[in-house]
């Protein structure tokens, strides 16, 4: 049954989540209707009553040894006893693996009259704030800009298409000599063609920043290719829409992918870097292992 034969079954039909989908990938300030809120438990001084369930969750720990995601167990703020009306709570949960890092929630939540274990949450803020991480290589390659690209991750992660697309492009307009640079320093540690070295030095003092992308996007070295496909060609693409001729899901669509574009290849250029600098290093270890005998 689709929304345009039944719109007033739309407006009626309520969404609910689960404690652990909400705390894990609701944006803030988005009052979310729960399934599983409450719990029947004892709690001292009080007796058996309603309290807000705190079950274990999935979040990307940036910890050194972690580095992934991980399961975060709640460390304080558990065993909040409920009401029909709203309370103000912390809840900090603890990663299981390191045992180090925290993520802290700031909610107002209420039970739903009558309908247990049902209720609502809503986030004021989290801390680290909300959505996936920024990988540190990725913040590297764009060096000065960083503040305007986590500007612009915070539009994302609200769903503001347009602030989150227009500061994106700012930040590749910006960094395109730098992202450059560092695919030239690939390019000649891989011994690629020269002429494509020359494009790309060339391309970098190119001011007009569409022509330069153009420029620069087929001659790429093959192992910054994103599944066969010229990192540039596909910022080239994403970039060139004007923000006046696209709806806020199409730049906040955009937007996205311009970033996954940016990590990806900021992860294939410290690999592609990485490897060179290992090569060097183990054959100089067998260069000298064959000199000394
Ligand atoms: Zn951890």
């Amino acid at each position: 049954m689709s929304a345009e034969q039944h719109p007033e079954k739309v407006q009626q039909e309520i969404q609910y989540q689960s404690v652990s989908d909400f705390l894990e990938s609701c944006p803030p300030n988005q009052l979310t209707h729960i399934s599983d809120l409450s719990e029947y438990k004892h709690v001292s001084n009080v007796g058996y009553t309603d309290v807000m369930r705190t079950p274990e969750i999935q979040l990307h720990c940036g910890s050194d040894s972690c580095n992934g995601v991980r399961f975060f167990r709640c460390a304080s703020g558990y065993g909040k006893r409920l009401k029909e009306d709203f309370e103000f709570i912390y809840v900090t949960y603890r990663c299981s693996n390191c045992q180090d890092n925290e993520k802290t929630f700031a909610l107002a939540v209420k039970l739903d009259e009558d309908a247990k274990p049902t209720g609502e949450l809503c986030k004021f803020g989290e801390l680290p704030p909300f959505g996936p991480p920024t990988p540190p290589k990725l913040i590297k390659l764009i060096g000065p800009d960083r503040d305007d690209f986590l500007k612009g991750r915070r539009c994302e992660n609200q769903g503001l298409g347009i602030g989150a697309f227009i500061y994106y492009r700012r930040v590749v307009e910006n960094q395109k000599n730098r992202i450059l640079t560092e695919i030239v320093k690939v390019s000649e540690k891989l011994s690629a063609p020269a002429e494509k070295i020359a494009t790309l030095k060339k391309a970098i003092e190119e001011t007009q920043f569409s022509n330069a992308l153009n420029m620069a996007k087929d001659v790429i070295p093959e192992s910054l290719l994103i599944n066969g496909h010229s990192p540039i060609q596909l910022l080239h693409s994403a970039l060139s829409e004007g923000v006046h001729a696209l709806s806020d899901e199409q730049c906040l669509e955009l937007a996205g992918s311009i970033r996954i574009v940016l990590s990806e290849l900021s992860e294939r250029l410290s690999q592609a870097l990485k490897d060179e600098a290992e090569l060097a290093k183990a054959l100089s270890t067998l260069m000298n292992f064959k000199k000394e005998k």
